[in-house]
């Protein structure tokens, strides 16, 4: 048993077909099943469709909760054109939604819409629900530039995703005991990388499960597989646990 800190379900580019693809919650949990995984966080991309809107995706959302129950715990991805059809965000309080997705090069929160983001970010901070960030090595992305919102929001837990850059993160998670990270997209080089580093017990298992179709030709059933197996050459699936338990506040 093992649980998932990065998941996507909704519309998403496929590589060789000319539009998205509907990922639905049916098709993403049952590779989550074959592969024998007990818990995800799960947000849907399709909130990078602009003419997709907030109703739709809570009703993706419910239709997740419906099939998966509280194995899925699903985050609000939140992009420009959602925030601006429901300024109010009531959708905080609909228990549909655990936690609130960032991600920078969708929606330049970090480097154009700093004072927005710190107000949305407030209104999460009264609910105590967990944040996760898009992470990497552009300008917003980089955990130097994520360690001010993690410092000024000490309480609130965040994944800086990814795990990359791996010396950075490591420097950022090692003074900001609010910050998490994980493994989704890294890559099998990558991974014997990581054990290389000091995570703080605060790395996860993560996949991106099925964001792989868009960049490369894989089965996503087979690809889970690698990626679960590059994980159990070096830590443990209750490690993994742990850290997704502590991320989301679950005792
Ligand atoms: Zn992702």
């Amino acid at each position: 048993m093992i649980c998932d800190a990065h998941v996507h379900m909704g519309y998403y580019a496929r590589k060789g077909y000319n539009s998205p693809y509907y990922y639905s919650p049916r098709r993403v949990l049952g590779v989550l099943n074959r592969c024998g995984v007990s818990e995800f966080i799960v947000s849907s991309t399709c909130s990078q469709i602009d003419s997709i809107s907030i109703d739709e995706i809570m009703r993706e959302a419910v239709e997740m909760k419906r099939i998966a129950g509280n194995r899925a715990h699903i985050f609000f991805w939140l992009s420009w054109h959602l925030y601006q059809e429901d300024k109010r965000m009531s959708w905080l309080d609909s228990g549909l939604f655990e936690g609130v997705k960032f991600h920078e090069l969708e929606t330049q929160w970090v480097t154009r819409k700093e004072k927005t983001l710190n107000k949305i970010l407030e209104r999460i901070n009264e609910r105590s629900m967990s944040v996760m960030f898009h992470c990497g090595r552009s300008e917003g992305c980089c955990p130097f530039d994520l360690r001010q919102i993690a410092r000024r929001y000490p309480k609130m837990h965040f994944n800086f995703a990814h795990c990359a850059p791996m010396r950075e993160m490591e420097e950022v998670m090692q003074e900001c005991a609010n910050v998490w990270t994980d493994t989704a997209y890294l890559s099998d080089n990558d991974f014997t990388k990581a054990p290389c580093f000091d995570w703080q017990n605060r790395l996860m298992f993560g996949t991106d499960l099925p964001v792989w179709q868009g960049h490369e030709r894989c089965y996503l059933t087979a690809k889970y597989r690698i990626c679960l197996l590059n994980w159990r050459k070096v830590f443990s699936d209750l490690d993994a646990m742990s850290a997704f338990n502590s991320f989301l506040h679950i005792l």
